[in-house]
């Protein structure tokens, strides 16, 4: 077994594994090299695929002592590929994008989620790209719980769809005048924008019914449950704030453009840095 010959291989299969892009080239060629080591039979093609935005690889061999060796690298590389991100290689993790779950870093992953905007020209844009004029829009639908819109322009067969999960949803659903909504849903959503109380976690005044739109966390409630995890409501506000400070899934770099609720002039943080720290030994 010559250097050759393995990198021969390598290339070989390279190409037998259905990857969205080059991030992860170099694991794989890594993994490829590992396997010629450890007495993989070069003639035999490897194959692998990228599967819930993990690396897999699939291979078998009779030998049961080789049987072992791959696997443990496979295992090595799988645990790698999720902290790599698969379109550039740098440091990445697991996101959920439309539902799908991919490893990317930060950059990339802020590159691929839409972000609603309205420019002063009513013109709405998704990744600096114009998509509609509201002066277009004949009709509006919506979902039943309001987070969900699709929209439909005149002499367009084609509907344009929204959801909350985008900065500047809630933005959108306020410019668009009320009456392109069906009749039977206007005072809902009239409601909602009137019934916006601050919430006391994120600083917003996006709080409606029980659920804060902007951070999605519950109101301190006095209730058993609330009670017995937290004590008083100091503790609660003073949690769920720590969380949002941390970001640990991105989310607040990913709505720093949102415009959709009214900052409250008078938010207050709660913790202070010697709770962080206490918090964050918790948890990591
Ligand atoms: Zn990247
Ligand atoms: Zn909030």
């Amino acid at each position: 077994m010559n250097k050759e010959e393995i990198s021969l291989f390598v290339e070989r299969n390279l190409t037998n594994f259905s990857v969205n892009s080059t991030g992860w080239e170099s694991l794989i060629r890594k993994l490829l090299f590992e396997f010629a080591i450890a007495g993989w039979n070069m003639e035999h093609r490897v194959f692998g695929k990228e599967k819930f935005g993990g690396l897999r690889c699939y291979t078998y061999s009779e030998d049961e002592a080789l049987n072992n060796k791959l696997k443990a690298i496979k295992d090595k590389y799988s645990e790698l590929s999720v902290k790599t991100c698969e379109i550039c290689g740098n440091e990445g993790k697991m996101r959920t994008i439309d539902s799908w779950q991919t490893t990317l870093c930060l950059n990339h992953f802020l590159e691929q989620q839409p972000v609603i905007e309205i420019d002063h020209k009513q013109n709405i844009r998704r990744s600096n790209k114009t998509i509609l004029n509201i002066k277009e829009i004949v009709k509006a639908d919506l979902e039943y719980d309001l987070q969900r819109m699709w929209i439909h322009t005149r002499g367009q067969e084609e509907m344009f769809y929204f959801s909350w999960q985008e900065p500047n949803y809630y933005l959108l659903l306020k410019t668009i005048p009320l009456s392109l909504f069906p009749k039977d849903r206007r005072n809902e959503i009239a409601g909602l924008f009137h019934s916006l109380q601050n919430c006391e976690i994120c600083g917003y005044k996006a709080m409606y019914q029980k659920n804060c739109l902007r951070c999605h966390n519950e109101p301190w409630n006095e209730s058993g449950y609330f009670i017995a995890d937290y004590g008083e409501k100091s503790n609660y506000i003073k949690e769920c704030q720590m969380d949002i400070f941390m970001d640990e899934d991105d989310y607040e770099k990913y709505f720093i453009y949102d415009r959709s609720f009214e900052k409250s002039p008078d938010h207050q943080i709660l913790f202070s840095s010697d709770d962080l720290r206490e918090y964050e030994k918790l948890l990591f």
